[in-house]
C-alpha cells in the first residue's frame, strides 16, 4: 500500500550515536591508480610502466609528465568514476557501519570533485557525510585511515589516531599501518572495546 511505504519512509530513526571514522578514499577505498594505469594501457598497450611508489607519477610512466594529461578536465572524470575499489573495501564498510559512522575525507581538485560524488553513490559507500577537502584534520572523528604521510601526520598532531593503509608510496610512515580497510576497523574496535571510557588513550596515539 502506498501510503504504508510513504509513511516508512517519512519514519525518523532513533538516534544510535556511534564513533565517528575518517576514511579516506583514493590509495585505501578506491584504487584510482588502477583506472589510470588501465586508460594508459588503452591508449599505450605496449608501454611497460613501472612499480609506483610515490605521488611522482612521471617517473613510472614512459610518456613522463604527459602522464597528467590523463588528470586533465575532460579526461579524469571517466577514469574516477570507473576506479575500481579495492577487494574487500567496499564490503568492510558496510560491514562496520553498524558499528561507526562513516565520514568520507577526501581530497580532491575541484575537476574531480562531482565524479567523486558519483563513485559514492555508484558503488554505495555506506556514509551520510562526504568532505571534499585538503584538511582533513578539522573534521570531527576519532580516528583517520589514510594512504598520504602528509595527512596522516596533520591528523596526528591533533592528538587523534592516524592509522595509515600500506600502500609501496608510504612506507616512510612509522606509526599504526593497517593492509585492508578490515583491518583498520578490527584495529580500532579492539581499541575502544579495551578501554571502558571508550575512548583511545594516549599510548595508541604515538
Ligand atoms: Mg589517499
Amino acid at each position: 500500500m502506498v501510503q504504508f511505504i510513504k509513511a516508512q519512509l517519512d519514519i525518523k530513526p532513533r538516534i544510535a550515536k556511534k564513533p565517528r571514522v575518517l576514511i579516506d578514499l583514493d590509495g585505501v577505498v578506491r584504487d584510482f591508480i588502477g583506472s589510470l594505469v588501465r586508460a594508459y594501457k588503452k591508449q599505450y598497450p605496449h608501454h611497460e610502466i613501472l612499480p609506483i611508489n610515490s605521488r611522482r607519477l612521471e617517473d613510472f610512466f614512459p610518456i613522463g609528465s604527459d602522464i597528467y594529461k590523463f588528470t586533465e578536465p575532460g579526461a579524469i572524470s571517466k577514469i574516477i568514476e570507473n576506479a575500481p575499489a579495492y577487494p574487500g573495501s567496499l564490503e568492510a564498510l558496510k560491514e562496520w557501519s553498524e558499528e561507526f559512522d562513516i565520514i568520507i575525507v577526501s581530497a580532491q581538485p575541484e575537476m574531480s570533485r562531482s565524479s567523486t560524488f558519483v563513485w559514492v553513490g555508484k558503488n554505495g559507500v555506506p556514509t551520510n557525510e562526504v568532505h571534499i577537502t585538503y584538511d582533513k584534520s578539522a573534521i570531527d572523528g576519532i580516528a583517520l585511515l589514510d594512504d598520504f604521510v602528509d595527512n596522516l601526520q596533520e591528523f596526528k598532531q591533533t592528538n587523534r589516531l592516524a592509522v595509515c593503509l600500506d600502500q609501496p608510496w608510504n612506507q616512510e610512515w612509522n606509526g599504526p599501518r593497517v593492509k585492508s580497510v578490515s583491518e583498520f576497523f578490527q584495529f580500532i574496535y579492539s581499541i575502544i572495546h579495551e578501554n571502558k571510557e571508550g575512548k583511545i588513550e594516549d599510548k595508541f596515539l604515538t
